[in-house]
């Protein structure tokens, strides 16, 4: 399997490139605007992956580079949901634009499969626990907006185009080589502060998190074993944790222990922050897939692990 990866020296890129380099050769594609070389230098040492540092919006570049490969994984986007409030066209480019541009090279390259990393928040604001077919509520964020038309786009490419995709809607996804999201910040802000930890809403926001391994191993799975035309599939635990948790947690692994954490309140963090979401992973699990770990447990490890790389 030669596989081609948008977003293949981030976080989740590179996990999943440590698993996909056993299965045949990895390009990653990535502008590195924050993806790091390190995170897959040693995949590119044993020449097992080589990297391609260009971006997503050049198309001419993405098209050639794409030629003859087998599978496109495309991970690449705005890694901050609440960036979208201050620059309002960059979910835009950087998602909606850069789907586009995944596909149409695709379509030009003549490479068949694509495995897309969409989100739980193409559900929008609801008290439900979403299962795939449940897209009653509309995304309220840009970055939601954004997923929800890559995922359209992908669907009108699948039927106009003959491709087979892969779709997952990702819980919050933590762990070892972070490069964003709650316990990343409450760390850095720790390291920078050390007496206090301000977090933003009341604490109670509560989210499914997925260890960014189980995502890995989630992604082949359903890779392997969904067989429709358009797959798409929740890939996140079906329990929660709290943000107030994250940030106990985060004060804990500090060198700051007494540090005390200042909720600036409100329900959400942003706006645009969904307060309270669950997911429903019973279409995976259906084709015998468990996410192993639990999200209190993600987040422990997560904050173990970044709490190293953050102190040293
Ligand atoms: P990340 O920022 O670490 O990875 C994205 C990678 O894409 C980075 O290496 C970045 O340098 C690269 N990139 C960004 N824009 C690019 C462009 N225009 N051209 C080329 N490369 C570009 O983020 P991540 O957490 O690994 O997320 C991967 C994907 O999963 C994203 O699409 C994200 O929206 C989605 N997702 C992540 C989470 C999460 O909690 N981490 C949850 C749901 C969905």
């Amino acid at each position: 399997l030669r596989s081609f990866v948008v977003g293949g020296a981030g976080f989740i890129g590179s996990h999943l490139t440590d698993r996909l380099v056993e299965r045949g050769p990895v390009t990653i594609y990535d502008n590195l605007s924050v993806g790091r070389r390190a995170f897959v230098a040693s995949h590119l040492a044993s020449g097992r992956a080589t990297l391609v540092e260009a971006d997503a919006l050049d198309l001419e570049r993405l098209t050639e580079a794409m030629a003859g490969h087998d599978l496109v994984v495309h991970l690449a986007a705005n890694p901050e949901a609440r960036w979208g409030l201050a620059r309002t066209r960059l979910d835009l480019d950087q998602g909606t634009i850069a789907t586009y541009n995944v596909l149409e090279a695709m379509r030009r390259a003549a490479v068949g499969r694509l495995i897309f990393s969409s989100s739980g928040t193409v559900y929008g604001d609801t008290p439900r626990r979403c299962a795939e077919g449940d897209l009653g509520a509309l995304p309220i964020s840009l970055y939601g907006a954004s997923k929800l038309a890559g995922e359209a786009l992908i669907s009108a490419y699948v039927e106009c185009f003959g491709l087979t995709a892969w779709i997952y809607r990702f819980g919050n996804v933590v762990g070892p080589r972070g490069t964003h999201g709650a316990a990343l910040d409450f760390l850095k802000k720790l390291r920078d502060r050390r007496t206090e930890l301000e977090v933003l809403g009341d604490g109670r926001q509560s989210k499914p998190y997925l260890d960014v391994r189980d995502c890995a191993e989630g992604i082949l799975f359903g890779f392997d074993q969904a067989r429709e035309r358009l797959n798409i599939h929740n890939l996140a635990p079906e329990d929660a944790t709290s943000v107030s948790r994250i940030a106990e947690l985060c004060v804990a692994a500090s060198p700051y222990p007494d540090a005390v954490i200042r909720y600036q309140g409100g329900e959400r963090g942003w706006p645009g922050d969904v307060p309270r979401s669950r997911m429903d992973p019973g279409k995976l699990a259906a084709l015998g897939f468990r996410v192993r770990h639990t999200s209190d447990e993600a987040v422990r490890m997560a904050v173990e692990a970044l709490a190293s790389e953050v102190f040293g």
